[in-house]
């Protein structure tokens, strides 16, 4: 980790992620900054194998390549469900636990961990926390990882269809709807992203 960098006004970053929604989240962070996002998939940047076993590491590895391949300051996330009583599952494989061998499906990466929960036996916790690490490389500045973390609980049936990934069967703590049922600018002023994100704007200093 480094100290403090320097992102100009009106620069364009690139966003390390194919993933539209998290794009999206990405954008609508960053607009009040004055930064235009541009995603990985519109700029052709291949996407890199998430070889790391922490999220940090992922984070790092994503915008590492996008820096390197565009030319541009690079921020990436990586991000994921952690259940207390599956010890941090599905974790850093979050994504993976969507996997149906052509595509992802996300009721069936819920319905996977419902099962997984419920294969403990009544009574289980249904404490998880959301982890977001986001990753800023600057070419020719620096490069920093910043952590947030949304705690909450799992419930079953999934509600709502806001959000994307596992949105619809999170509450967070101190709120009854899930982030599926939530309107995007409320989960965006609590989510594990937003804590991580404002970490980095801290971080950022004018030039
Ligand atoms: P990765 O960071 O691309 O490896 O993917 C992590 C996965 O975690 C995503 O594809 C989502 O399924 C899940 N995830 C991360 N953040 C959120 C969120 O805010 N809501 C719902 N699911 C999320």
């Amino acid at each position: 980790m480094s100290g403090r960098l320097a992102m100009a006004p009106g620069a364009r970053l690139v966003v390390a992620t194919h993933n539209p929604g998290k794009l999206r989240e990405m954008a609508d962070l960053l607009a009040p900054l004055g930064i235009p996002a541009v995603g990985a998939q519109e700029l052709g940047l291949p996407v890199p194998d998430e070889t790391e076993t922490s999220f940090a590491g992922n984070a790092l590895l994503k915008a590492r390549a996008a820096a390197r391949a565009s030319g541009l300051p690079a921020l990436a996330d990586d991000s994921g469900l952690c259940a207390d009583a599956l010890g941090g599952a599905p974790g850093v494989h979050t994504a993976d636990w969507a996997e149906t061998g052509c595509g992802r499906d996300w009721m069936l990466a819920m319905r996977r961990l419902e099962e997984a929960l419920r294969a403990l036996g009544p009574g289980v916790s249904r404490q998880a926390r959301f982890v977001c690490a986001l990753a800023l490389v600057i070419p020719g500045d620096g490069e920093a990882v910043f952590e947030g973390v949304c705690p909450g609980r799992l419930v079953w049936p999934p509600r709502g269809d806001r959000g994307f990934g596992y949105d619809p069967m999170f509450v967070p703590d101190g709120e009854n709807e899930t982030f599926g049922e939530m309107e995007p600018e409320r989960k965006h002023r609590m989510s594990h992203r937003a804590a991580a994100f404002a970490k980095l704007v801290a971080a950022l200093r004018p030039v």
